[in-house]
């Protein structure tokens, strides 16, 4: 199945912004970047041409920009049921008594209905693919799946050095691999795949992390975890095992057979060797900045990691802790983060920016199916925005515009595997998974407060 989007006023690439173009979707790829007007239908034969009859769909570009779809690179999508549940409080207190009782009464029906509202969240808010840790990971899958986003799912473990928990947590892990991983008919379809999630070095022994990264080589899956978010944990690396987080992880043959295949979130209290085996093993940081600046944990050395040329995405963590799932809001406070906080106005552009936010600086993905910028053969995964939009008036810079004048409102039509996910400002089901995910919000929460 063939649809045009004719037309369009940009379209951002990794080789600059196209004018006056057209996008041939067939399928779920991109077949075509082509100049309007030339039509498809102008070129029977050539690359990507097609004749008009073949084109089943035709959505119009004028007055419009399309970018690549935004890339969620760590979330906890299910935590939007706890948005709002407890803000302005320091990292400890806040977790223990509010988050972690809460979570401890999650049930599965909560995590299907809060990973629904989050995705109609993302997809409102141009984002077509996201990194997901949490719990009820079946329910995650489904819930992706119904969504139409693009997804990969892990179970987040923990086992707090405990060889009951760990063997328990890897019989959950190893069952749902079997059921839902590659080569098994999952329930969410062919854009949604599996991780390797061992939560963090403070709360997973040495053993589960060795053993999720041997179950992780084996079977070709991206290892998700968290690193470095606090200086306190630093600290305790330091104490418990006479090593900095990465140097701990290099110690116990992570990094090397998760060579590739690693996405740390966060990584901000890094040290030049901890820098230096980010490079050389290849991971991949995911950088969170709101969730950063509201936790007051720190800020990213974004360029002493650009330098060495460390692969990066960008992503807005739990709702819990930022508090909403918008990556323009994330690519602004990116950006400004290390502007402020160095008092460097020329560090991270709005170009760079836009790039880390929408894939193209890290192949983490890249066998999963997941895309960069917009090119012809990429996942058609993107987002067509209001160039109308007062805040979008005028474009002396597209790229400007999308990362500090644009906002969520300015998205019109998401599009992920060349399916339609919103079109014309709306998404479907959005009622009903509004009003389900409220019910389970407050039903969750006067559980967890009967206690
Ligand atoms: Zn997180």
């Amino acid at each position: 199945v063939k649809t045009l989007i004719d037309n369009l006023d940009y379209i951002v690439t990794d080789a600059g912004v196209l004018e006056h173009h057209s996008i041939l979707i067939d399928d779920d790829r991109i077949a075509a970047l082509q100049p309007a007007g030339s039509g498809a239908e102008a070129r029977p034969g050539s690359a990507g041409g097609a004749a008009p009859d073949d084109i089943a769909r035709v959505i119009p570009g004028e007055g419009r920009a399309a970018v690549a779809g935004l890339k969620n690179a760590h979330t906890h999508a299910a935590m939007t049921l706890l948005r709002g549940y407890g803000d302005d409080m320091r990292l400890q207190p806040w977790l223990e008594n509010l988050i972690w009782p809460a979570e401890g009464k999650l049930t599965a029906a909560d995590v299907y209905w809060g990973t629904r509202l989050a995705a109609v969240e993302m997809i409102r808010s141009g984002t077509t693919f996201a990194h997901d840790m949490y719990f009820y990971p079946a329910e995650v899958v489904r819930a992706f799946g119904d969504s139409g986003l693009r997804a990969a799912v892990g179970l987040a473990l923990f086992d707090f050095g405990d060889a009951d928990t760990r063997r328990g947590q890897q019989q959950i892990v190893e069952s749902f691999l079997t059921e839902y991983g590659a080569g098994a008919e999952g329930a969410g379809g062919d854009r949604v795949f599996l991780t390797m999630a061992p939560h963090s070095i403070y709360t997973c022994s040495g053993e589960l992390l060795q053993w999720a990264a041997d179950v992780a080589a084996e079977q070709g899956l991206v290892y998700h975890t968290h690193m470095n978010e606090t200086r306190d944990e630093v600290e305790q690396s330091l104490a418990a095992h006479g090593l900095r987080p990465f140097a701990y992880l290099e110690k116990l043959g992570v990094l090397e057979r998760a060579a590739g295949g690693m996405i740390a979130a966060h990584t901000i209290w890094l040290d030049e060797q901890e820098m230096d085996l980010i490079a050389g093993h290849g991971v991949t940081v995911a950088h969170n900045p709101a969730s950063n600046m509201k936790l007051a944990s720190g800020c990213f050395p974004w360029r002493e990691l650009h330098e060495r040329g460390v692969q990066m995405m960008l992503a807005p963590d739990g709702v819990a802790s930022n508090n909403s799932l918008d990556m323009f809001d994330e690519m602004k406070l990116a950006a400004l983060l290390q502007k402020h906080h160095y008092g460097d106005p020329t560090r991270l552009s709005a170009e760079e920016t836009l790039a880390i936010a929408t894939g193209a600086r890290s192949s983490v993905f890249a066998a999963n199916g997941v895309g960069g910028a917009l090119s012809e053969g990429a996942p058609a995964d993107l987002v067509l925005v209001d160039l109308t939009a007062p805040r979008m008036t005028p474009t002396h810079s597209l790229v400007s515009n999308l990362v500090y004048a644009a906002d969520s409102s300015v998205v019109d039509t998401v599009i992920c595997g060349g399916e339609v996910l919103m079109e014309d400002g709306t998404v479907s089901e959005e009622e009903l998974v509004r009003s389900e995910a409220t019910r389970c919000a407050h039903e969750l929460v006067s559980r967890a407060r009967s206690e």
